[in-house]
């Protein structure tokens, strides 16, 4: 099976993997190099409890359990650390379940499973893992030329009429990291250290507003009032960049989308904020569609 991957972010390359681990012969596109856009942030967070109350997501451990797969073959591939596995801080958060990887941390609680992912890195280590695979960079011109083709263009330009996705926007600030300690935190935002020792990541995605573009005073607005309540007010951090991404949502569901939409042709998306959580499994079932054509 000859198959085109379009698009090199999470959901791409986990299908990708996937899918050259079942025999196929894949060539992947994208109009930027692999790593180089990593879906609008540099340190993504990955463990089981997403979301606003922390309920453990359907399928959570065994996605969690092949995300770490795939980062433990990156970092093999590439021969350095793509991830800080120490835990993730929980703040004001009481857990409505007992689990084997929740521990008291002071006033909050410790996801012990939680890891901090460098995006650039991990993708890059990904694609490394990858020999067989060729990259082009630009656009899919020819979709004939290939058996199957998988479109995981994130908030790409998706030209087919697909119900149940929405946008929603994710700023990011990086400032100079005050802390000693290097541990993601989440609260109303989270706080995220990045691989560039003396920096971290600021941020919150749950502005639903439809522009792409980063703006510093609008982040600040917007992450101030939430950051405040678990960490020191965001005036006194020292702001070197703002960023910002949409991130593709599945609508009334946390579950990315595959979608069959020819006999050639795949979606995959709707990863939303679990992008870590779901694109190695939701990887396999997206290769399982494809080379159920067969
Ligand atoms: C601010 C913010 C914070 C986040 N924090 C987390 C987190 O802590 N944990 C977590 O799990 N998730 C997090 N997410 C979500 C996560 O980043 C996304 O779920 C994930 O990046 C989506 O992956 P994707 O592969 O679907 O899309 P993308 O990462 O956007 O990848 C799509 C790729 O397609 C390429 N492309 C687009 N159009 C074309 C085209 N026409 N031809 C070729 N290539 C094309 C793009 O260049 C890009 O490389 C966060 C998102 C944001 C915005």
């Amino acid at each position: 099976m000859y198959c085109a991957v379009v698009g090199c972010g999470l959901a791409g390359l986990g299908a990708a993997h996937a899918l050259v681990k079942r025999g196929a012969k894949v060539v992947l596109f994208d109009l930027f190099p692999i790593g180089e856009k990593p879906g609008g942030v540099e340190a993504a967070l990955l463990h089981p409890y997403p979301g606003k109350k922390g309920i453990r997501s359907r399928y959570a451990h065994d996605a969690l359990n092949k995300s770490l797969a795939l980062i433990n073959l990156a970092e093999a591939a590439l021969g350095r650390k793509v991830a800080l596995r120490n835990g993730i801080i929980r703040k004001g958060w009481v857990p409505n379940e007992s689990a084997h990887d929740l521990e008291p941390f002071e006033q909050d609680v410790l996801i012990t499973s939680g890891v901090t992912v460098f995006l650039r890195a991990y993708l890059k280590g990904l694609f490394a893992a990858m020999p067989t695979c060729e990259f082009v960079q630009g656009k899919l011109e020819n979709e004939d030329d290939f058996d199957q083709v998988l479109y995981a263009l994130g908030s790409g330009f998706i030209p087919w009429n697909l119900s149940g996705v929405e946008y929603v926007k994710g700023q990011v600030l990086i400032v100079k990291e005050h802390r000693k300690e290097m541990r993601s935190i989440i609260g109303s935002g989270h706080i995220s250290p990045l691989e560039e020792p003396g920096l971290a990541q600021i941020g919150a995605t749950y502005e639903h507003i439809q522009d792409d573009q980063p703006n510093l005073e609008e982040a600040k607005k917007y992450l101030a009032p939430r950051i405040n309540t678990f960490l020191p007010a965001l005036d006194s951090w020292e702001i070197v960049d703002c960023r910002s991404c949409l991130r593709v949502c599945h609508q009334g569901s946390y579950l990315p989308i595959i979608k069959r939409i020819s006999p050639q042709k795949v979606i995959f998306t709707g990863l939303g904020s679990r992008g870590l959580l779901y694109h190695a499994l939701y990887g396999e079932y997206a290769a399982q569609e494809l080379l159920a054509s067969l």
